[in-house]
């Protein structure tokens, strides 16, 4: 169901209202009621056959509604995004995701028309540091540490990347660091994966003050309190969580590093520290083993519905646009990145 079809093929009939009210029912999301899967089955045929006249491609973040998995021809985390955006042949990519990765598409693939169905869809993360603010740190630093280099996590705005050496994502951030050629790292913005990062590498980490609300809410507490009731449960983190839940945790992992640990896991259950998305993925996808979630949603993630990607689809906006010169620049950190990822 999850990979990339559009270029090579069309997408398989949309589903009727029953079959999508069965595909969802393991969610027990009081939400997906007979009436609400027969419009939702509705949008995806409208959906199908406008990708189709369009030309259009449809990437989708893992912590995306489970209804946009359904119209999605790769869902992933931010580093497959990224590696998908490039061999992208459609004229179009719809970003089911946040506003700086639908703009990381637009920087690996210019010639294409990048839309994103709703601008509103932001993230905290990225709003924690400007190009202008890290311009002048740098600056600053580097009148201190003449060998510093600047690694920013893709969760950037476009004007952070061209101030940076190299992007990485959470599950290849310490290989980029560790091939930076100086001792010392600016990392941003992410305070908590820089704190990760250093207790797994020899460099000296500068850590931003970022963090996302959504991981950074969780405490070591809530999840002790889960082990205690349920202790065969294997409790899988990201590393946007603080260092003491990671603490906690059996593994840490990326979005994706969970979804292949939970599928390759001899463990049975499962408890998914990251945001709710993800578990609704691994409870369709992997209907065997049983997932419990730390039901924190992403209000940015949630802002891209399955109606708006219709719309984005039909009116063909809103578009992504770059300037060239920022493009430019932050596609050199981001093709590093690809490079030295793995
Ligand atoms: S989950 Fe956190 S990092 Fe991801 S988009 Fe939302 S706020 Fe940003």
């Amino acid at each position: 169901m999850y990979t990339n079809q559009s270029d090579t093929a069309h997408a398989p009939d949309a589903p009727t209202p029953a079959a999508l009210e069965a595909l969802l029912a393991p969610l027990r999301d009081a939400a997906y009621t007979p009436e609400r899967c027969e419009a939702l089955a509705g949008t995806i045929a409208e959906i199908r056959a406008l990708k189709d006249e369009r030309n259009a491609v449809i990437l989708a973040h893992n912590y995306q509604r489970p209804e946009i998995f359904q119209v999605a021809d790769f869902v992933g985390d931010s580093l497959e995004l990224a590696r998908q955006a490039t061999t992208v042949e459609r004229d179009v990519i719809v970003f089911c995701g946040v506003h700086f990765m639908a703009e990381t598409a637009k920087i690996l693939n210019p010639s294409k028309r990048v839309i994103l169905p709703d601008l509103r869809a932001g993230c905290s993360l990225a709003d924690a540091v400007t190009g202008e603010e890290l311009a002048e740190r740098k600056a600053e630093l580097r009148a201190v540490y003449p060998d510093l280099t600047v690694v920013g996590y893709v969760n950037t705005t476009a004007d952070v990347k061209a101030e940076c050496d190299a992007c990485c994502t959470s599950s290849n951030a310490v290989k980029v660091v560790d091939a930076m050629p100086g001792e010392h790292v600016l990392f941003v913005p992410d305070k908590n994966l820089a704190a990760y990062v250093q207790a797994h590498t020899a460099k000296r980490i500068i850590a931003w003050d970022g963090n996302c609300y959504v991981h950074h809410q969780i405490t070591p507490e809530q999840i002790i309190a889960v082990k205690k009731g349920l202790p065969h449960v294997k409790v899988l983190a990201h590393p946007e969580c603080r260092k003491d839940v990671l603490a906690v945790a059996d593994a840490v992992l990326s979005t994706s590093g969970m979804v292949k640990y939970a599928k390759e896991n001899a463990a049975q259950e499962f408890l998914i520290v990251t945001e709710c998305g993800l578990s609704d993925r691994l409870v369709l996808e992997v209907p065997e083993k049983k997932f419990y979630k730390s039901c924190k949603l992403c209000q940015y993630m949630k802002m891209i519905t399955l109606e708006g990607t219709r719309d984005t689809l039909r009116d063909l906006a809103p578009e992504i646009t770059l300037a060239e010169d920022v493009r430019v620049r932050a596609a050199a950190a981001l093709e590093r990145m690809l490079e030295l990822g793995g």
